[in-house]
C-alpha cells in the first residue's frame, strides 16, 4: 500500500473516557494501510479531526477549530472530519467549510481506507455517512496509546430515546459484538501486556451478544475477567433501567470486576425524568442504588445530571439535591441542558435561563463537592491496590487508580512503578483524590 500522508489527530469530545476509544479507533483503519501517526497536527499532511456533538458548544468549536484549518488546507494538507459532529452535519460542513475534504461518521469508519484511496486517488470531496444499521458491529483493530489500560467498545448506538440526546441520531441504533470476537480481543491484548480492560458502549450494560452463545453481560464480565493476564476489568456506562442483580452478583463473585459502577441519574424528579423519557423513576432508581449497596463488598457509585432542562422547577432541582443526599454519590458529571438538533427537548416549552442554569451547576456541584470530601476522609488509614499510571516531577510522588477509580497520589521509595500494582494506605483525602503511602 503506498504511503502517501502522515497523520495528525486532532480530538474534540465530551469526556475524556470515550473521547479516547474514539480516537483511537478510527485511527485503525488509516494505520492498517501503512499511514504513520505524527506528533501534532502541524507534522501532518492529512489531519482528522474526531468530533462530539453530545453539547452545543461542542459542535459550535467543530467550526472555529476548522477555520483555523483553512490555512493548512492552502499550505496542501488535507483536512477530515469524523465522528458525531460529522454524522450530524453531513455534507453541510463541506458548505460551512469547503476546504475539508473528508466527513465521515462513526458508524462508516471501517470505509476509511476505502475513503483514503479515494482521496489519494485525486478525489476532492469523500464521504461515509451511512448509519450501517443492519450490520454487527465490529472492529478490526484498535489502537490504544494508554500502556496498561485498554478500551474496547462491545456496544455501539443507542435503543433509548432520551428526549436531550443526539446519540440516537448520531450513532444509531444499538449494535452489539459478539462475545467470542470481544474475548479474543481481549486475549490479544491481554499477550501485549494490557492488563486492565474498560468495556465501553453508551448503555453497556445492555450488550446483546448476537452469536448463538447469548452470553448476557454479566457472563462477559466473568470470561473477561478470567483471560490470563486481566487483573482489571472495567465497564461504563451504565443504564438504570437495564442494571440487574448479575451484574453486581458478578462483581461480588470476582475481585478482578472493578468495584465502582457509573449509573447517571441525570434528574432526582420524577416529573422531570418522565419528561426526560428517561424509562424510569426516581424511586425505581433508589432500587437499583439499594442493590449495588447491598452487595459483599462496596461498590463506589458516580453519576451524570443535567440541571435546567426545560420546565425543571426549583422543587425539582431540590429534588435533585436530595438525591446526591440519600445516595452519597462517589462522584458525578454535571451539565447544563444543552439544546440538540433533532431532539424532542427542542421544541420543548419553559426554557430555563443560562444564568438560572449556572447558578444551579454551581449549587449542585458544590453538594456533591461536600460529600465527596467527607465520604473520601472516611478512607484514611484504609489500603487500596493501585495500578500507577503516573510519575510526578516531585521526588517519590505516584499516582494510580484504585479498583473503586479513585484518585491516589503516593509515596514511593521504590525506582520504578509505572504500570505496577501496588498497596497504599491512605493517609489524608480531598474531594477529588487521596493521599497515601505504599505500605510493603
Ligand atoms: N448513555 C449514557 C446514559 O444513558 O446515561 C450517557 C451518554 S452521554 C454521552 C453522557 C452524558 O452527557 C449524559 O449522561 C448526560 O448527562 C449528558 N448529556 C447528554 N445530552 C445532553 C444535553 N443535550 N445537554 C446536557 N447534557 C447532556
Ligand atoms: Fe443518550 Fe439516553 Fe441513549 Fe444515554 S441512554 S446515549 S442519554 S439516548
Amino acid at each position: 500500500m503506498s504511503k502517501t500522508f502522515d497523520i495528525g489527530l486532532e480530538s474534540l469530545t465530551g469526556r475524556g473516557v470515550a473521547s479516547q476509544a474514539l480516537a483511537l479507533e478510527w485511527v485503525s483503519a488509516p494505520l492498517s494501510r501503512g499511514y504513520r501517526q505524527v506528533e501534532s497536527p502541524e507534522a501532518a499532511s492529512l489531519i482528522l479531526y474526531n468530533t462530539c456533538s453530545i453539547r452545543e458548544k461542542a459542535a459550535q468549536k467543530v467550526f472555529s477549530r476548522l477555520g483555523e484549518y483553512r490555512a493548512k488546507q492552502s499550505e496542501g494538507r488535507i483536512i477530515g472530519v469524523l465522528g458525531c459532529v460529522a454524522q450530524q452535519e453531513g455534507e453541510e460542513i463541506f458548505e460551512r467549510a469547503p476546504w475539508v475534504s473528508l466527513v465521515c461518521g462513526s458508524a462508516s469508519y471501517r470505509k476509511l481506507p476505502e475513503l483514503l484511496s479515494q482521496l489519494e486517488a485525486g478525489n476532492r470531496r469523500v464521504t461515509g455517512l451511512d448509519n450501517d444499521t443492519d450490520e454487527t458491529f465490529e472492529t478490526e483493530m484498535t489502537r490504544r496509546d494508554n500502556p496498561w489500560r485498554a478500551y474496547l467498545t462491545i456496544i455501539e448506538g443507542c435503543d433509548k430515546a432520551c428526549a436531550y440526546c443526539v446519540v440516537p441520531f448520531t450513532r444509531g441504533p444499538e449494535r452489539s459484538r459478539t462475545s467470542d470476537s470481544i474475548l479474543k480481543e481481549v486475549k490479544q491484548l491481554a499477550d501485549l501486556g494490557y492488563s486492565e480492560v474498560q468495556l465501553l458502549g453508551q448503555t453497556v450494560n445492555s450488550y446483546a451478544d448476537p452469536s448463538s452463545r447469548k452470553m448476557r453481560f454479566s457472563e462477559l464480565l466473568l470470561e473477561v475477567a478470567d483471560v490470563t493476564g486481566i487483573r482489571r476489568v472495567r465497564f461504563t456506562t451504565s443504564h438504570p433501567s437495564d442494571f440487574t442483580q448479575d451484574i453486581v452478583g458478578a462483581i461480588e463473585s470476582q475481585s478482578k470486576i472493578c468495584d465502582h459502577v457509573h449509573l447517571p441519574a441525570q434528574s432526582g424528579s420524577t416529573r422531570v425524568l418522565q419528561a426526560m423519557q428517561r424509562t424510569y423513576t426516581r424511586e425505581g432508581y433508589l432500587e437499583k442504588i439499594a442493590m449495588i449497596r447491598a452487595a459483599k463488598r462496596p461498590i463506589s457509585i458516580t453519576t451524570d445530571i443535567i440541571v435546567g432542562f426545560p420546565g425543571e422547577t426549583h422543587e425539582d432541582f431540590d429534588e435533585t439535591l436530595s438525591l446526591l443526599e440519600d445516595v452519597q454519590y462517589d462522584g458525578m458529571f454535571s451539565f447544563k441542558y444543552s439544546p440538540r438538533p433533532n431532539t424532542p427537548s427542542l421544541s420543548m416549552n419553559d426554557a430555563i435561563s443560562e444564568e438560572e442554569k449556572g447558578r444551579r451547576l454551581a449549587i449542585l456541584q458544590e453538594k456533591q463537592r461536600q460529600i465527596q470530601t467527607v465520604r473520601n476522609a472516611a478512607l484514611a488509614g484504609q489500603t487500596f491496590e493501585v495500578l500507577v499510571s503516573g510519575k510526578s516531577r516531585r521526588e517519590n510522588q505516584w499516582s494510580g487508580h484504585t479498583s473503586s477509580h479513585r484518585v491516589l497520589n503516593f509515596t514511593s521509595m521504590q525506582k520504578e512503578l509505572l504500570g505496577h500494582y501496588v498497596q497504599v494506605r491512605v493517609a489524608s483525602a480531598g474531594p477529588n483524590s487521596l493521599v497515601g503511602e505504599q505500605v510493603t
